[in-house]
């Protein structure tokens, strides 16, 4: 069997029409290390667990695109823009959505964290093989690495994607926001309804009523959201709580 990953002919064309889709243009650098992220993703999950859409288009869409949507929304894309930003990724798993985020802004500095040692150590391999300046990884759980202060409160930008409910995810994200920064969850339909379960996480937290901003996976139907929040004031000390707590016991 051959082990090579080998791209569709016009891998190139489709990911740049994908992303013009939602109105995104990145430069021909940008693009060919997003295709080499795409060959090192599908090889690597032959052996190891990262990613259950391995199909070139699929990737395009539901990793890419998605990961890039808040740069192709009004309100929030000059926030994510800012050369002067640094950007949390909790969970990122595979590198979603911080990993494409850092590689189309090239300026600002983006911070990968993920529990699980085997992702992270994947996640350095695409750093190093994509030379990668602005991105920084760090292995550890939320709940531990939201306590050292490196980390605590010292983001403008905060972002998370299927890592857990909103409300559970506030106590996991707001730790690490600067105050009057933001905390963006990619989010699917139950959104609302996560929000309102939220209310109590969000006042303790110290964040704002969110913002919800709708958009429209290209070539589905799907309908997404990205929930904004706006942190007001600093988190009390005593959160996180311990490690499986903020699971177990949600505020
Ligand atoms: N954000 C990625 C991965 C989602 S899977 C994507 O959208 O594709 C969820 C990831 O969150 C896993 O890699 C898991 O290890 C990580 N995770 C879950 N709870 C965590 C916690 N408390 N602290 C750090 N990482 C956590």
């Amino acid at each position: 069997m051959d082990n090579k990953i080998v791209l569709p002919e016009d891998a190139l064309k489709k990911l740049s029409d994908t992303l013009s889709k939602v109105d995104i243009v990145l430069s021909p650098e940008q693009m060919e290390k997003l295709l080499s992220y795409y060959e090192l993703l599908v090889e690597r999950n032959r052996v190891m667990n990262l990613t259950a859409i391995t199909e070139f288009d699929e990737v395009a869409v539901r990793h890419y695109a998605d990961s890039l949507i808040p740069l192709s929304i009004d309100g929030i894309s000059e926030m994510f823009s800012n050369p002067e930003g640094t950007i949390l990724d909790l969970g990122t798993g595979a590198g979603f959505p911080g990993l494409p985020l850092a590689i189309a802004l090239p300026d600002v500095q983006v911070t990968l964290a993920d529990a699980l040692q085997k992702r992270t150590n994947f996640l350095e391999e695409v750093k190093n093989a994509l030379s990668l300046d602005n991105v920084t990884i760090v292995n550890g759980r939320a709940e531990e690495l939201g306590r050292i202060p490196e980390y605590r409160e010292s983001f403008d930008i905060v972002v998370s994607r299927a890592v857990a409910e909103y409300r559970v995810l506030c106590e996991y994200c707001l730790p690490f926001v600067k105050v009057n920064g933001i905390f963006a969850a990619w989010k699917g339909p139950a959104a609302p309804e996560e929000i309102k379960n939220a209310e109590k996480a969000l006042d303790i937290l110290g964040g704002n009523n969110p913002e919800i901003k709708k958009y429209i996976l290209p070539d589905t139907a799907e309908t997404r959201v990205v929930v904004i929040t706006n942190k007001r004031e600093s988190t009390a000390e005593k959160y996180p709580r311990r490690a499986g707590i903020p699971s177990k016991r949600p505020l």
